[in-house]
């Protein structure tokens, strides 16, 4: 039977460890936080960023704009809040109005304070192995297997999924520390023949319970990215079979309480690291 790699547990360690840090530094992190019409889903991430910063001593500012913002104005916003001083992160929050690009919003936040890691200079210094602020899922992940001591150099590791902001980072994290990884996504064919082959298997696709038994190797460590709503019920599962592929696993992330709260654990760790960049310069 496998071991549970509680995201929930280590997320208060290393949230507590956070607060010291801010203390003992006498660092003064400042987030701004920019969201773009009334997404109520956002409101929500909003809701838990705050309290979470709140808890570690970190202040946070809203920008709360109309849905009929321009990009002037968007971006007038965001070169605002660069030039603040007492900012030290800027998140902007996903998704945008329609008629916004989001590429370009992202390009124009500072990469010293692009504490979701989504400036394409950030993502260009992950991929050349820099320092860099990183997509929050990805680093949580990497941070779970190091605290759970599972060794990532020299294993095969396999990835389902490549998006932007899990799959893509989480490749180059990986392979920045000596995997050989295998990724797979929604156009390759004969999944189960790759996955079979993960000394550590990472999900993030969006398809509850899609993972089975079968289609991993005795000894895996799973890590569960996904979230998914059971239809017409509050539960939550993630894309692993978490019951049938707990008794082949050695480790694995249940949904909730794994992945889920350690991303705005390394938000907040991205924060404080930036304060104190800001700090040191
Ligand atoms: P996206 O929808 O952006 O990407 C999904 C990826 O999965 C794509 O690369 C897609 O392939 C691939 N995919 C879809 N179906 C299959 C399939 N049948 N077999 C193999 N690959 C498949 O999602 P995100 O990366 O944003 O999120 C993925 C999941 O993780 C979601 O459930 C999301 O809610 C969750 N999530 C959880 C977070 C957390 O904090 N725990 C944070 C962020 C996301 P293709 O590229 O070919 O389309």
């Amino acid at each position: 039977m496998a071991e549970i790699i509680d995201g929930k547990m280590l997320s208060k360690k290393i949230r507590e460890q956070l607060k010291n840090e801010v203390e003992k530094e006498n660092l003064h992190p400042k987030l701004a936080v920019v969201l773009v019409g009334n997404d109520e889903a956002s409101k929500i991430y909003i809701k838990n960023k705050s309290k979470a910063c709140n808890d570690i001593g970190i202040a946070f500012e809203e920008y709360l704009l109309p849905e009929d913002t321009s990009m002037d104005e968007l971006l007038d916003l965001i070169k605002k809040l660069n030039k603040n001083e007492e900012i030290t992160g800027i998140l902007l929050q996903s998704p945008l109005p329609k008629h916004l690009d989001i590429k370009i919003a992202f390009e124009t936040i500072d990469p010293k304070k692009d504490v979701d890691g989504f400036n394409p200079i950030n993502i260009g210094r992950l991929e050349i192995n820099d320092k860099a602020f990183v997509s929050c899922t990805p680093m949580g992940v990497i941070k779970m297997l190091e605290e759970y001591n599972v060794e990532i150099e020299g294993k095969t590791a396999v990835v389902i999924g490549r998006s932007n902001i899990v799959g893509k980072p989480l490749i180059q994290l990986l392979l920045n520390k000596n995997a050989t990884v295998i990724v797979t996504h929604s156009k390759t064919k004969d999944l189960e023949k790759y996955t079979k082959q993960a000394d550590i298997l990472v999900s993030a696709i969006g398809k509850p319970k899609y993972i089975t038994g079968k289609m991993v190797k005795e000894g895996v460590v799973v890590i569960d990215v996904g979230i998914n709503r059971v239809e017409g019920s509050k539960v939550i599962v993630g894309d692993v079979d978490y019951k049938d592929v707990s008794k082949k696993a050695s480790y694995i992330t249940p949904v909730p309480g794994g992945v889920g709260p350690m991303t705005i654990t390394m938000l907040m760790a991205n924060i404080v690291e930036a304060a104190k960049q800001s700090k040191n310069n």
